[in-house]
């Protein structure tokens, strides 16, 4: 099944339930403590906090978002893109969590024959909050599951709060055994890469108080309306009905891999073991394909290059993804044949990246064509910080590189490759405690900044994982090798 009929099955599937079809909103989200839409959830904050009167009691939608939290994980899970979309159902102050799970668990397994996805039954399970006793009923009584597979997770993995005052719940998780190739028995609560999860179904139940962090703080008592937030990752469903691998093998995606493929001559294999000497490329042709397709995403809804906020993450990913290329031997433009083709496979859904393609296009390639002058310019220069080093009998040291890397724009991975070439090694901690620096005065300046707005903190926490955090300038400057 395409990525695009899951898509439409999920919302015909909700709107035939009486909620209301939302179209997604922009990936730049309007809430200003947020730089991106980070869930589903986020174009409904005012409803789900009652801040307004929502104009239907039940919504749906196949919400775009990007999470730079997760960038580490791209292309070495098989679960986690900056770009994915998420499918929701939620309620204002409706139903809750009997209708909620009775939907979830409706079509998750009805046969695809009526309308539904067809999961087998058998490799379902799910997980409710420590003393959740009411969802671990309902899903025994309407999923027929027995207790075994319905497990017990903590505050970290299944309670929801804002971070701050205001409503807050136990979550409840549809996870979906890939098999026993693929690792251990025991459920979720034991491995997570043969049991993926694939639904999360919030239950906004508290009204939270003061306290501090996810787990330190009181419960005031029962919303008086309560809510269901609901989030589906569209790829994670794609890739188990399409029998592949991973998310970057789905439809959408799986084409841009395939020309990182051609353009380097690697063949791609699929592995997830990183002893597997194939497991580097593989990594890099997946992260490609991520990246390629954020960034795409990322223009289309107006997002430009640039030093600072959306910019830079946008500047990032594509920088990361044409790295990626040179470290598999591709010297010359990529993003003329990347491009177009993650373009192809996301038309069809939003016809906007095909109609706007001129301009997103215009934009990208001047992106790489200046990152591919930035190498050539930060080359010549670490070539002379080389020759003076070598003839110093020194490493190269860390102010050198971390010059490089914040003035030239020139990332470490090259440097360190260029260097060895040469024969010399890096002061790689020395730079690493630069970069560690700058890091604290960017976070320092971004606390200082959102101290003066009093509401921004508010949505800062959303999901129960914390990823909503925004974490880009830090996450985005970590170096990896990919
Ligand atoms: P995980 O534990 O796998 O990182 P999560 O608990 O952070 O996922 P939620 O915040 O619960 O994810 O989001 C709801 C759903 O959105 C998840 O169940 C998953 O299907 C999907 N999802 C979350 N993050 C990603 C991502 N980076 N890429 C693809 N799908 C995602
Ligand atoms: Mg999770
Ligand atoms: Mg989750
Ligand atoms: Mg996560």
């Amino acid at each position: 099944m395409k990525s695009q009929e899951i898509a439409q099955r999920w919302i015909d599937f909700f709107v035939a339930n009486g909620h209301r079809h939302v179209p997604s909103a922009s990936l730049v989200s309007t809430d200003p403590s947020l730089l991106f839409t980070v869930a589903g959830m986020v174009p409904f904050i005012p409803y789900l906090t009652a801040r307004e009167e929502p104009p239907y009691p039940r919504a749906v939608s196949v919400q775009k978002c990007i999470r730079t939290g997760d960038i580490d994980e791209v292309g070495k899970t098989v679960r986690h893109g900056t770009f994915f979309q998420m499918a929701g159902n939620f309620s204002f102050g409706d139903y809750f969590k009997r209708e909620a799970i009775t939907f979830a668990w409706t079509l998750l397994t009805t046969p695809v024959s009526e309308g539904g996805y067809g999961l087998e039954k058998d490799r379902l399970w799910v997980t409710v909050y420590l003393d959740d006793d009411e969802a671990a009923a309902l899903w025994q009584e309407i999923a027929g599951l027995p207790v075994e597979r319905i497990q017990r997770m903590g505050m970290e993995d299944n309670y929801w709060s804002t971070g701050q005052p205001g409503p807050a719940g136990p979550c409840s998780e549809i996870y979906y055994d890939r098999g026993p190739e693929y690792g251990q028995d025991g459920g979720p609560a034991v491995d997570d890469t043969r049991f993926i999860e694939i639904w999360n179904l919030v239950f906004m139940q508290y009204q939270r108080g003061e306290g501090t962090g996810k787990d330190n703080f009181e419960i005031l008592g029962e919303l008086p309306k309560k809510n269901i937030d609901t989030g589906l990752g569209l790829e994670r469903l794609a890739m188990i009905l399409q029998g592949v691998e991973n998310m970057y093998e789905t439809d959408q995606v799986r084409p841009v891999l395939d020309k990182a493929a051609e353009l380097s001559g690697k063949t791609y294999t699929s592995t997830e073991d990183p002893a597997d000497p194939n497991h580097a490329d593989d990594v890099r042709m997946r992260v490609v394909a991520d990246h390629v397709r954020s960034s795409l995403m990322l223009i289309s809804d107006g997002v430009v290059p640039s030093n600072e906020g959306r910019g830079y993450v946008l500047r990032r990913l594509m920088r990361r993804a044409i790295r990626a290329m040179r470290l598999m031997g591709v010297q010359d433009m990529v993003m003329p044949v990347l491009l177009p083709a993650s373009r192809d496979a996301m038309k069809g859904v939003y016809p906007q990246v095909e109609t706007d393609f001129e301009r997103i296009s215009r934009i990208a390639y001047a992106e790489e064509r200046a990152f591919l002058r930035t190498i050539a310019s930060g080359t010549t220069r670490l070539e002379e910080a080389i020759g003076a080093s070598k003839s110093a009998g020194t490493k190269l040291s860390g102010e050198d590189a971390f010059t490089l890397h914040d003035t030239y724009g020139f990332p470490i991975d090259l440097t360190l490759e260029i260097a060895s070439e040469a024969g010399l090694s890096v002061d790689e901690e020395g730079f690493r405690s630069l970069m560690k620096e700058q890091r604290e005065r960017a976070q320092k300046d971004a606390k200082s900044k959102k101290a003066g707005h009093a509401d921004l903190t508010v949505f800062n926490n959303l999901h129960a994982t914390g990823d909503t955090v925004f974490t880009g300038y830090t996450e985005l400057a970590t170096e990896s090798n990919v």
